[in-house]
């Protein structure tokens, strides 16, 4: 359920410090430490999983639309005039951190397709 070496669970377990702005019982949203939009929150589950296909493998399917309803709520919150879900699989995606989390990106007008 929690990888001691993660920084992510970290945060979930509040053994590291985070600036959060939602948290319930499932999912933890805090902001990004190198944020790439006025407002960047990461929304990620509690339960460890590495990638989007390893949780969607392990965990309840409502617990996926838990973690995006979350992202929607907030992004609606901080994005008046929209906002991004960005979820990174991969490497070769840009996944850095690994442990599933939903970016929300927000407060600025964004260039699709993506780099
Ligand atoms: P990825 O590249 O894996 O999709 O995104 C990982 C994100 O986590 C990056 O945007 C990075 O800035 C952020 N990040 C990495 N470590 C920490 C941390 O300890 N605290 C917070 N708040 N964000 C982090
Ligand atoms: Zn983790």
């Amino acid at each position: 359920m929690s990888d001691p070496n993660c920084v992510f669970c970290k945060i979930a377990t509040r053994t590291i410090a985070a600036d959060e702005v939602a948290r319930d019982d499932r999912a933890v949203a805090f902001r990004d430490l190198n944020p790439q939009a006025p407002h960047h929150v990461l929304v990620i589950p509690t339960a460890h999983a590495t990638h989007l296909s390893e949780f969607t493998a392990e965990q309840p399917a409502a617990d996926l639309a838990h973690l995006f309803a979350l992202a929607a709520k907030i992004g609606a919150r901080l994005g008046r005039d929209g906002y991004r879900l960005v979820v990174n699989e991969g490497a070769s995606a840009g996944q850095s951190v690994f442990h599933l989390h939903v970016h929300v990106l927000a407060g600025r007008a964004m260039q699709w397709p993506p780099g």
